[in-house]
């Protein structure tokens, strides 16, 4: 899942995507308002982290400007002060939660959990599942049956990017979108060859799952 993290003290935005990074998530992070708008406008994150005092435009503006253009992904403001005007004022225009600053990171990942719920199916927090095939966070593997096997990185955040749109095809953009970032340059082959790598692993574990392919268009989940 992609996440966009908003915030112009540098040492906690950085830090923060630290912790989300490590928590498999892709992490883009602006450090002001205006920058952080214009990236929040593309729409491909599933939340944004969003403080509100920020250098160009305040958070409170950036929020307004989404909402006004009709990009409805989840916000979480990010907030110093823990005057009740504020939140209520952030929930108004149109934040999905708040967090104080400072905060615990378990409590920073609950949060971001609960505005990232989709649709494959969610065991537990660590665990979603499509037909049987079990995704796993904390080991970065998948599991069927008795059997599981390894992914590297890249290999699980595509996997989740297809457990969450089952039977939907994902067009290679939005793959690269989602995980790379759409300023990266990484070609359509390299998502081939995660693919396929993703094909073995499955059938390793006998899952009865199939990455299909939507030729010159993308994949789907089967
Ligand atoms: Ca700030």
């Amino acid at each position: 899942m992609k996440l966009l993290v908003v915030e112009d003290e540098i040492q906690l935005a950085d830090a923060l995507s630290e912790i989300l990074k490590r928590n498999m998530y892709s992490v883009d992070t602006a450090y002001d308002g205006i920058s952080g708008l214009d990236n929040a406008l593309t729409g491909v994150y599933d939340c944004i982290l969003l403080d509100i005092m920020l250098p160009g435009m305040d958070g409170m503006e950036v929020l307004r400007r989404l909402r006004s253009e009709k990009v409805s992904t989840p916000v979480l403001l990010l907030t110093a002060r823990s005057e009740v005007d504020d939140k209520i004022n952030g929930l108004d225009c149109g934040a999905d939660d708040y967090l104080t600053k400072p905060f615990v990171t378990g409590e920073l990942l609950a949060r971001v959990r609960a505005l990232t719920r989709r649709k494959g199916e969610i065991i537990d927090e660590n665990r979603v599942e499509f037909n049987g095939l079990e995704l796993h966070k904390n080991t970065c593997s998948i599991s069927y049956g008795g059997s599981d096997v390894k992914l590297s990185l890249k290999e699980y955040q595509i996997m989740e990017l297809l457990i969450a749109n089952p039977h939907q095809i994902l067009p290679k953009e939005r793959i690269i979108e989602k995980i790379w970032g759409y300023e990266s340059d990484i070609e359509y082959n390299n998502i081939e060859v995660y693919i396929s790598f993703l094909r073995k692993k499955i059938s390793v574990i006998s899952a009865p799952v199939q990455i299909k392919t939507a030729r010159g268009i993308g994949y789907s989940l089967e």
